[in-house]
């Protein structure tokens, strides 16, 4: 590589311990007493309750009748941010407060635990996207599906087709049990380990909703695997439990906990202790409720679980996890091993009952109500009642029978989805960017688009001999809500001065990956002091790296 800028880790900030002598709202050390504004309004009322104002009032007599506190704190316990009003450039969102940046429509987002979807729902998301939200929906990096243009007026009447056919938005957002990601994968794959999808169900069924644990800290973020391509990203959740063979107890899952990325990433650790199938979401229980009463609740950008294992370290958490909170030692456990294959799960492959599992690729997650109708018509054709997202922005459609095949790609071809993506496609991701968000300070969707269809034009000649990914991750601030620190390329949307005026550009941070088959382990990007791209010239940036690249690369070098 030529660039060889002076780099720094990003990590500190999360491993510094809270200061002493003062309460950090610990609530089992410090007492309840709340200490920020958030704090103050969570514990007059949760964020649950709000629904029923929703329903009865908000609902009836629109956007204006709604007060600050439910509109920007408790609607998010029901999957609802106001999106960004138009018009307002990146360079004003640090200047204007809350109010002043929303617009009066919402982005709505489902949650769908291991990003599972049956036919049926897939029709009333396909409707949804239609009647309520101008045709908008996007796969998010979390499995789920998000909306916008959605009007409070129409909320009811959106959950009352979601959850006919078994869907929610209960703590989609808020500082809550957020949607669990699952192995798109489960109860499918002829390599599996274990099929996560009891455990998932099991905590679902008990915990999400419940108001004991609806004031959290802050969010929290869980995944669930089984397959041994470690397809849930678990380096980067709160909590993960990855399947693992252990030598006498069989199959069941590695513990990892204290992952998250945001401005002060930091990867998860493993516990060292192996879980059984049986105590899976027991355990879970415990864990949350570690964060519930020992999670810091004195700064919001201090209050991931991260930052109390940064201070506890593993050793400690599995002590008052075993002794707090379930009672009983736990027997140690082995890791995971070395990821057997990408984990987005692109491409047709067969599964243990015979039938395909079809991955295709959209444009960084961008689909819309016409692609989910297309789909459900395609599924509905070759007999498939499931489909599944993943935590790469891709989709997969099981149980394709394989005289089905061949017709099925052609048709998910025409949706724009595609099953033998080019390099590029497939691995950049983009979050919301400034279109919809109110952090946002750049654009981040159609720059990452525009930036895909350049690169696979340009560097055509040399697609052949790109076999190792290179990743691109395009957020749109420091957030890193398509993760930033885990890209070979990450970008981190801020305005750059270029002659005096400031434009649209990203701070890049190189060499971040999750573990995978070419990767022992995962590892955070370095920020590159002073590389910084503008959004007009992010094609021309990335072609010169790949191309440096492959002019350099040892034999069999891998990019990361
Ligand atoms: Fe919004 Fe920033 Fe997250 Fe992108 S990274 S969705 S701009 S908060």
């Amino acid at each position: 590589m030529t660039v060889t800028v002076t780099s720094s880790p990003d990590a500190p900030p999360a491993t510094r311990p809270p200061r002493p002598g003062r309460s950090n709202g610990q609530w089992k050390v410090d007492g309840a007493e709340p200490l920020n504004a958030n704090e103050v309004w969570k514990q007059q009322e949760g964020g649950l309750g709000v629904r029923e104002r929703i329903e009865q009032v908000y609902a009836k007599e629109g956007f204006g009748s709604i007060p600050p506190e439910d509109l920007s704190g408790r609607f998010r316990w029901w999957g609802l941010y106001t999106q960004r009003r138009p018009g307002i450039d990146g360079g004003r969102t640090a200047q204007l407060d809350d109010t002043e940046l929303s617009d009066e429509y919402f982005m709505l987002r489902v949650r769908l635990d291991g990003g599972a979807i049956s036919l049926a729902q897939l029709r009333v998301l396909a409707d949804i996207s239609h009647e309520f939200a101008r045709g908008t929906a996007d796969i998010s990096d979390r499995q789920n599906i998000q909306y916008h243009w959605i009007r409070v007026e129409d909320v009811p009447e959106i959950w009352r087709r979601l959850e006919a056919v078994g869907l929610q938005t209960t703590e989609a957002c808020g500082d809550t049990p957020r949607v669990i990601l699952g192995s798109p994968l489960a109860g499918v794959a002829q390599d599996e380990i274990i099929d996560p999808t009891p455990v998932i169900d099991e905590i679902l069924g008990l915990y999400v909703g419940d108001p004991e644990l609806a004031n959290l800290p802050r969010k929290f973020k869980s995944a669930i695997t089984g397959h041994p391509s470690l397809d849930v990203v678990h380096e980067i959740n709160d909590i993960s439990l990855v399947g693992v063979v252990h030598p006498q107890l069989g199959a069941g899952y590695d513990l990892w906990v204290g992952g998250g990325l945001s401005t002060s990433p930091r990867l998860a650790e493993r516990v060292g202790v192996f879980v059984r199938p049986e105590e899976a979401a027991e355990v879970w229980h415990g864990v949350i409720r570690i964060f519930r009463d020992y999670g810091y609740r004195r700064l919001r950008n201090k209050a991931r679980l991260k930052f109390l294992l940064a201070e506890w370290g593993p050793e400690k958490f599995r002590q008052v996890l075993q002794d707090e909170y379930l009672g009983r030692e736990l027997p140690d456990g082995p890791p995971p091993a070395r990821a057997t294959g990408p984990g987005d799960h692109v491409g047709v492959h067969l599964q243990k009952d015979g039938n395909r599992y079809i991955g295709a690729a959209p444009v960084v997650g961008r689909i819309s109500g016409d692609v989910l109708t297309g789909l459900a018509d395609l599924m509905a054709h070759v007999g498939s009642d499931r489909l599944r997202l993943t935590p790469h922005q891709k989709l997969v459609v099981l149980d394709v029978p394989g005289r089905f095949v061949r017709g099925a790609v052609t048709r998910l071809e025409k949706l724009g989805l595609s099953t033998a993506p080019s390099p590029f496609r497939r691995h950049t991701m983009a979050c919301t960017g400034i279109e919809f968000c109110k952090l946002a300070i750049v654009e981040t969707k159609a720059t990452a688009a525009t930036t895909i269809a350049a690169l696979e034009q340009r560097l055509a000649d040399v697609t052949e001999q790109l076999d190792t990914p290179i990743s691109l991750n395009v957020n749109g601030c420091p957030n890193s809500c398509a993760r930033i620190q885990t890209a070979d390329i990450g970008l981190k949307g801020q305005l750059v001065t270029i002659e005096g005026e400031q434009v649209p550009g990203f701070q890049v941070h190189l060499g971040g990956g999750l573990a995978s088959v070419d990767r022992d382990e995962a590892g955070l990007g370095r920020t590159v002091r002073g590389l910084k791209v503008t959004a007009d010239d992010l094609p021309d940036y990335v072609e010169r790296v790949v191309r440096t690249f492959l002019d350099q690369r040892e034999p069999a070098e891998t990019f990361s």
